[in-house]
């Protein structure tokens, strides 16, 4: 493919990404597909000459958008809100297009330059001090593992330069929320804690984190001759969007000289509204901190943003210095893969870049005002219908929802929980997640696809109504 071949096809492309955005409302949410349906259309060896490139768009409608499920649907209410924001998908286009890596700053100037002010620029639009420093990775789970990996270094005094954990005295213990999401137990394994040494603090009636109980957890710990490391809160926990108090965390933290990480990942993008800062105050008292732009705010996946205070510890670290990479400006520049665990990194700072820019903080700020608004128009038509319950509260865009009607209780009121989910999602209408929480299903509705406006709330929650109420004629 040449230039010339790349602009017509790529028009076309682009044309074809229009037209699936202008036309997804009319698509059903979930496919229909079965298990292998997809692999059966495609042959199962490679083409051994050049097939043309149109054979490739025109499988784009034959293969791949009939069998997706949309995230980008008006009525798509599964997980969390992925929005991927048009100008985000073009600064993606041309991070690719560009074919650069950051390997170092003299690799890619203006990769690494792009990258600190957008950073930056997030950071002041979340109301953090400018003690923060940031980069941007592709995931949480990646910037939880740096932040594990950190903690473990900070309390082990530089282990990793002499015998590792192996060699440590004392086995080495991390607390997590007991809202928090897999991948900080995941984390945890993987810097080598062990699953013996990680406790999962229960939470209070305030679904958050109970400081108490952390405090309880870190002096048996002591009296046990352990030595507690570091621990994982987090505003905006999976199931429930569930909020630990950060300043009495912080605080215990503090006083016991833990390594405090905030995984934030799907509420950090709120923060951008001062009107929701509360859920983090004490952040302030935070080592580490995870936002995923990828998710609400709009940047399309993959774009995670991972801050720290002290970038002197995450450089000693994370930093590697072979001699092929060395350059004479090393003194005056950052080299961005020494802040993390790959060595190449993609311009992802370009997709946040254009989208900021697009949208202005204003525009964005109203997006997710939109949001949250159409959130608790829903929890309040669920609270007011008898037998519905919401079961957490709404401070974001998450609604957990249950209709427990009477006499149906325990593993029947799961079963029927899970089949009225499974219905909607199965009628293409709209996609629903339903989660245990407590050992009890019920049904996360997370509002805040692009699309999604206060008529698609509407139809939702008719939608949960007919096919509850199909469901329930079934049990009789
Ligand atoms: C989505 C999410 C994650 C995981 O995000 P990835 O970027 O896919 O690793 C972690 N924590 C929370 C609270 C999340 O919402």
């Amino acid at each position: 493919m040449n230039a010339e071949d790349f602009r017509r096809h790529g028009h076309a492309l682009v044309d074809w990404l229009a037209d699936y955005h202008e036309g997804i409302a009319a698509r059903p949410v979930q496919p229909p597909t079965r298990p292998g349906e997809v692999r059966a259309l495609l042959p199962a060896a490679p083409p051994q000459d050049p097939e043309p490139f149109e054979a490739c768009v025109a499988d784009l409608d034959r293969v791949v958008a009939p069998n997706l499920t949309h995230w980008q649907h008006p009525r798509f209410f599964g997980y969390f809100p992925a929005n991927a924001l048009l100008a985000g998908v073009l600064g993606d286009l041309v991070s690719t297009g560009l074919g650069t890596i950051g390997l170092s700053w003299q690799s890619a100037p203006a990769l690494t330059e792009v990258e600190e002010v957008v950073v930056d620029w997030l950071r002041q639009m979340v109301g953090l001090s400018d003690d923060w420093v940031g980069v941007i990775g592709d995931t949480a789970s990646t910037g939880t593992l740096v932040a594990l990996i950190s903690a473990r270094e900070r309390a082990t005094d530089y282990a990793f330069a002499r015998g590792g954990l192996q060699a440590e005295p004392a086995p080495l213990v991390v607390y997590a929320s007991a809202g928090s999401h897999s991948s900080v137990a995941k984390g945890a394994f993987l810097a080598g804690f062990g699953r013996e040494n990680l406790r999962m603090v229960p939470l209070g009636d305030d679904h958050g984190m109970q400081p108490a109980a952390l405090q309880a957890a870190i002096e048996r710990d002591l009296a046990d001759g352990l030595q507690p490391c570091a621990v994982a809160a987090c505003v905006g926990g999976t199931a429930t969007a569930s909020i630990d108090p950060v300043r009495a965390v912080a605080e215990v933290a503090r006083r016991y000289g833990l390594w405090l990480h905030v995984d934030a990942a799907m509420a950090g993008s709120a923060m951008i509204l001062p009107e929701c800062r509360w859920m983090w105050d004490g952040i302030e008292g935070a080592d580490s901190l995870v936002i995923n732009a990828h998710k609400w705010l709009g940047a399309p996946f993959d774009c995670s943003l991972y801050y720290v205070r002290d970038e002197q510890h995450l450089l000693r670290v994370m930093s590697t210095n072979p001699s092929f990479l060395q350059s004479s400006v090393d003194g005056q520049v950052r080299n961005l893969r020494d802040t993390g665990i790959p060595l190449g990194r993609r311009f992802r700072a370009l997709k946040l870049w254009f989208l900021i820019r697009e949208q202005g903080v204003s525009g964005l700020q109203a997006r997710l005002r939109r949001d949250i608004e159409n959130a608790r128009a829903l929890a309040a038509m669920v609270e007011a219908t008898p037998g519905w319950t919401v079961v957490a509260p709404v401070h974001l865009q998450t609604v957990c929802i249950r209709h427990e009607p009477a006499g149906v209780e325990g593993e029947a009121l799961d079963a029927y929980t899970r089949a009225w989910a499974e219905a909607v999602n199965r009628s293409g209408e709209g996609y629903l997640t339903p989660a245990a929480v407590d050992g009890r299903w019920m049904v996360r509705v997370s509002v805040g696809a692009p699309g999604t406006e206060r008529d698609d709330v509407d139809a939702i929650w008719a939608s949960i109504r007919r096919h509850a109420a199909a469901s329930f004629a079934a049990l009789r």
